[in-house]
């Protein structure tokens, strides 16, 4: 796993590095606290050993912007400290740290409290990918949707880009529930699922939105161009149908597309793409909405 160490000493890093690179972790060092922040938010690291006393930022300083960031806050954190009092061990503690150890340390304490933070990492990253994954498609779920596309809503508002959005619902899935059984319903929404996936570019663009509604969020993409992917999303879906054990089931779906050309927040992107959707089920289903005059050109 990947392990930060934060700290104004060379002294000190030389030694934790030396300590730790031999359980085989990749050790990133960084000499101080704003340099630290950056890298944490550039290398993404499982865990972070963060010395208290530095000159500039303090690491208690540190550790409240790591917390108080959104894409930064579960990363934990071990201060590692020459000071062994114990006002400070309670201010670390308290702004979130998961472990307090005092300078000089004993190299067969600090691994293994590393370990203890990892395991309790590596926890906390299986049931976030659980809270995040729809078990039936696996595909993002609702959640990993909303999550997404605040981050991608913000990108985009921050640098002045585009960004679409295409809803897409399968058309009379009721009926196939219906008619053959909810496991045929459940394989349908599977392989639904893997035709829409096969068609983009980033798998992980697309999600479950809701029973059987997707939804597909186009970063750096005109309102034309997620019109005309959702054209070709819509050919493939309904292209072949699909073999299920014995039975041949035709299948299609109704998509709506948005950009936030149009909208001024994220949820009204949603509401837009709905709308859409539901004009495409009353035109008939099995099609695009908006509908488009004229020739589109590729904007993707
Ligand atoms: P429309 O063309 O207007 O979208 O009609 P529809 O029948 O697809 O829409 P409706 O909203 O009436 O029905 C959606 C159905 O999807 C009802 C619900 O039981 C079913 N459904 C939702 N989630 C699942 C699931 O995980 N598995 C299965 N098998 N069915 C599901
Ligand atoms: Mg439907
Ligand atoms: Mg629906």
């Amino acid at each position: 796993m990947r392990i930060l160490i934060v700290d104004d000493s060379v002294d000190a890093r030389t030694v934790a590095k030396a300590r730790l690179s031999a359980e085989g972790h990749e050790i990133i060092c960084a000499e101080g606290g704003q340099i630290g922040l950056d890298l944490a938010a550039k290398e993404n690291p499982d865990l972070i050993l963060l010395d208290v006393d530095m000159p500039g930022m303090s690491g208690f300083e540190v550790c409240r912007k790591l917390k108080s960031n959104d894409e930064l806050h579960l990363i934990p954190v071990i201060f590692v400290s020459g000071s062994g009092d114990a006002g400070d061990k309670v201010i670390g503690l308290d702004l979130g740290a998961i472990d307090y150890v005092t300078k000089p340390f004993d190299a067969f304490e600090l691994r293994a409290r590393v370990r203890a933070a990892l395991r309790t990492k590596r926890l906390q990253d299986i049931l976030r990918d659980k809270a995040l994954i729809d078990p039936l498609t696996e595909l993002g779920n609702r959640r990993a949707f909303d999550e997404r596309l605040r981050l991608e809503w913000s990108r985009a508002a921050r640098y002045n880009l585009q960004l679409a959005l295409i809803m897409a619902d399968i058309d009379h899935f009721k009926d196939i529930n219906d008619q053959y059984g909810h496991q045929i319903g459940d394989e349908v929404l599977r392989r639904i699922s893997c035709r829409l996936s096969a068609c983009l570019r980033e798998c992980d663009a697309i999600y479950r939105y809701g029973g059987e509604e997707f939804g597909t969020l186009l970063p750096e993409t005109s309102l034309s161009g997620a019109i005309e992917l959702a054209q070709r999303l819509c050919a493939q879906i309904s292209a072949e149908p699909l073999q299920i054990g014995n039975q041949t089931l035709k299948v299609s779906a109704s998509f709506g597309a948005a950009s936030n050309q149009d909208v001024n927040d994220p949820e009204s992107l949603v509401g837009a793409a709905d709308e859409q959707l539901y004009e495409a089920k009353g035109d008939g289903r099995n099609c695009v909405r908006p509908l488009i005059n004229a020739p589109v050109q590729n904007q993707r």
